[in-house]
């Protein structure tokens, strides 16, 4: 009976494998309260732990439009949801899990468009300012004022 996946009391798919993830709101004994957001997953390097991100406006009075702006917040990721880098997934607040952790992922909603290439032109931005960087220690290095500053001394001597 403990196995079976229970309902949270939010309208969402339930996950079709099973855990024994003690902090899953399906099988174990976390409860969701509190705020929902949707997001893209953009890391999985931690250890049941995903990186989820999303947009968000923001008002300006001085221009009466809005910003962009980017919010990251860190959720737990049980084995039976198991979302990974580029899906969509729906995350619940919960109790804290961790210092910076209280949220949870409840349901994956699949892919999202554009993801890898999003990521791979910030791979190639990252790669072209290395080599912008080396391109000016060159410059610096040959110090071109210093050769014009002798032609001038040489001018006043003739005269
Ligand atoms: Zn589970």
């Amino acid at each position: 009976m403990e196995k079976q996946s229970k309902s949270i009391g939010i309208k969402v798919k339930l996950p079709k494998k099973k855990c024994k993830d003690e902090v899953c709101p399906f099988h174990g004994s976390l409860k969701c309260r509190g705020k929902i957001f949707t997001g893209v997953v953009i890391s999985t390097k931690m250890q049941k732990t995903i990186t989820v991100e999303f947009e968000r406006r923001y008002f300006l009075p001085k221009y009466e439009r809005y910003e962009k702006r980017r919010t990251r917040i860190k959720a737990h990721n049980p084995d039976c949801v198991n979302a990974k880098d580029g899906d969509i997934v729906r995350i619940s607040e919960c109790r804290p899990l961790s210092k910076t952790k209280n949220f949870v992922v409840i349901e994956n909603l699949g892919k999202a468009k554009g993801f890898e290439e999003r990521r791979e032109a910030l791979e190639e931005s990252k790669t072209r300012k290395e080599s912008k960087e080396e391109i000016n220690g060159i410059k610096d290095s040959k110090n071109p004022s210093g050769i014009k500053e002798e032609d001038a001394s040489d001018k006043s001597e003739s005269n």
